[in-house]
């Protein structure tokens, strides 16, 4: 008997539809993507139940006709596309046709929709595969409705997560589309209550300052790239302010929202030492490639897409993320919690800008003067600038002012960061300096830690360790890298443990994980420091690459902005 069996459109659609709706976020992220494809600019999401129950999603574009409303819900049935050639030159979200057949083959489902040329609206409902449209009166615009997702399908409404993790879902999908497009009015409501909206806005910026509040706003910078090949554009955070997740990293190709290796590998490789271990900095990106250059055909969802020339994306991406994070002043903000306090007087300050650690010995202003001319006719890179130094806080903080307030100097980040650069500097020249111990030393390890020691004695050599092999598990060391002053054979001890904990074959992000431990290591804690010292290192550290983080990525410096204590002091009137 044969056993072939040509499957009904009914059944077609249901198996197509496991691809496209995986989970009423998904239903929400066809629809939103409809509705933007229709140039509303009011996009209303209604949901209950995490969606499980109902889920409506109002816009005002440009609506339907009878004909095509009729048409929308066939499958394969889609005006965004005509032939294979538009299939590399797609310009909206959708193409694929797919989205309303599949979401109305498991639901419960209706779609309501007007042009502005028709007097009367039409109503489309869908019931066991068959497609019933009527009158009715109704705005410009299209109302999709879906209830009872999935209850034509048991074993997929069974998989579905509890409400708050599905709503969770919906959050983020309906957050990423609001957040690139700025001139779109979104609200999201669920189970009758608002729970996000954004508002029309003619920035970028102001867009996300809408969704994500000023204080995330303020810690943005922006950046603008652009190639023959790409244009890169958007805001990032600063080091200061990351997360410990990547919820609220935004990246977009030609206004998609999508995930990429490649792309995030770029943002966090351009970050690089700026960043703390598994903290996520905040992006919203957007990257615009010819369409030609990618495919979004690769996924039913389209959060994965194909871009054709990976390597010079990453390059690029870099590059913009780079530029602007240097171009920026990376110094974070310290941001004192005030609540809790209450204005008693104002004291309004003289606008002339009076110095707040008020300068009064002539002697010291006049250092001031001097230190402003030389920093005005100095390289552009300086960015701490000329300073005044005001003293050492527990022996571990600097302080000082300079021209934008209060400047508070960790000096042992800030040590560990000179440190870094002066030694990468050397290493990468093969030029690293040794100081030889005054006595060299003979240091015993057990027998796992000799094995170690051995098994890295030429790449200790390397990093300006001078070690050599005395007996089975005893060594001699003669010299320590000159960059870290003097030192004692505790540091070879440190290093001998991370360099077991990093397995023996080294590679170059092994070994600048290596050199960092290093530096932060050969830094001694709590040390008194003399004026002429303390001026030293601030110094030093105005002319490191990057003066505002250690290695690590924790910062050496945060500074208080004047307004920032005018507002602390509640002098702001
Ligand atoms: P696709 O978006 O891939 O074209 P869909 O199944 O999502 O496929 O939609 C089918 C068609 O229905 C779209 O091409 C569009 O012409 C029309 N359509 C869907 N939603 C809307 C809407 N909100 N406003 C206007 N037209 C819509
Ligand atoms: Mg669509």
């Amino acid at each position: 008997m044969p056993k072939i069996n040509v499957l009904d459109d009914n059944l077609i659609n249901k198996i197509a539809a496991g691809e496209v709706v995986e989970r009423p976020a998904s239903v929400v992220k066809e629809l939103v993507e409809n509705s933007i494809d229709a140039s509303a600019d009011e996009i209303i999401v209604e949901v209950k139940d995490g969606g499980k129950s109902l889920i409506r999603v109002t816009d005002n574009g440009e609506g339907m006709e009878r004909e095509d409303a009729k048409l929308c819900v066939e499958r394969h049935a889609t005006s965004k596309i005509k032939n294979v050639g538009d299939l590399f030159f797609i310009g909206s979200l959708g193409f694929r046709g797919e989205a309303l057949s599949s979401i109305s083959s498991v639901s419960d489902f209706s779609l309501i929709t007007k042009t502005h040329k028709d007097m009367e609206g039409s109503i489309v409902k869908v019931e066991n595969g068959e497609v019933k449209v009527n009158d009715i009166g109704c705005s410009n615009g299209t109302i999709v409705e879906v209830k009872d997702l999935f209850g034509n399908i048991p074993a997929r409404k069974k998989f579905m997560k509890p409400i708050q993790t599905e709503f969770g879902y919906m959050m983020d999908v309906v957050m990423r589309y609001a957040l690139i497009n700025k001139g779109v009015f979104f609200k999201l409501v669920h189970n009758d209550k608002i729970v996000f909206s954004s508002q029309k806005t003619t920035s970028l910026f102001d867009n996300i300052v809408s969704i994500y509040g000023k204080d995330i706003a303020k810690n943005l910078v922006k950046v603008f790239y652009k190639s023959n090949y790409v244009r890169v554009y958007g805001h990032i955070s600063k080091p200061a302010l990351t997360r410990n997740d990547r919820q609220q990293q935004n990246f977009y190709i030609n206004n998609r929202p999508i995930k990429s290796k490649v792309v995030s590998n770029a943002v966090y490789d351009a970050y690089h030492t700026l960043l703390h271990i598994d903290r996520h900095p905040v992006a919203v990106l957007n990257i615009k490639l010819n369409p030609d250059s990618v495919d979004v055909n690769v996924h039913p969802s389209k959060r994965i897409v194909k871009v054709f020339d990976e390597e010079r994306l990453y390059k690029e991406i870099f590059d913009a993320v780079r530029d602007s994070l240097y171009s920026n002043e990376l110094i974070p903000d310290a941001r004192l919690d005030d609540r809790g306090y209450n204005t008693v007087r104002k004291y309004p300050l003289q606008t002339d800008k009076q110095s707040v650690l008020a300068v009064k010995d002539e002697a010291v202003k006049k250092k001031v003067a001097e230190r402003a001319a030389v920093g005005a006719a100095g390289e552009a890179k300086e960015r701490i600038g000329p300073f005044l130094l005001l003293g050492q806080v527990s022996k571990t903080y600097i302080l000082a002012e300079n021209n934008k307030g209060l400047l508070i100097v960790d000096q042992h980040a800030a040590q560990e960061r000179i440190n870094y650069e002066r030694f990468m500097n050397e290493y990468k020249k093969k030029a690293v300096r040794s100081q030889s111990l005054v006595k060299p030393r003979v240091v015993n390890f057990n027998a796992a830690e000799a094995e170690v020691l051995k098994g890295n004695l030429e790449f200790l050599n390397r990093i300006g360790f001078v070690v050599e092999s005395y007996g089975a598990s005893s060594f001699i060391l003669r010299a320590t890298p000159s960059v870290f002053g003097d030192v004692n054979a505790g540091l070879l001890f440190d290093m001998v443990h991370e360099l077991s904990g990093i397995g023996s074959v080294i590679d170059a992000e092994k070994e600048k994980k290596i050199i960092r431990f290093a530096c932060r290591k050969s830094i001694k804690a709590g040390e008194e420091m003399t004026v002429p010292l303390m001026e030293k290192l601030i110094e030093e550290l105005d002319k490191t690459e990057q003066p505002f983080t250690c290695p690590h990525g924790r910062p050496t410096a945060i500074s208080i902005s004047l307004p920032e204590l005018e507002r602390k002091f509640k002098r702001v009137v």
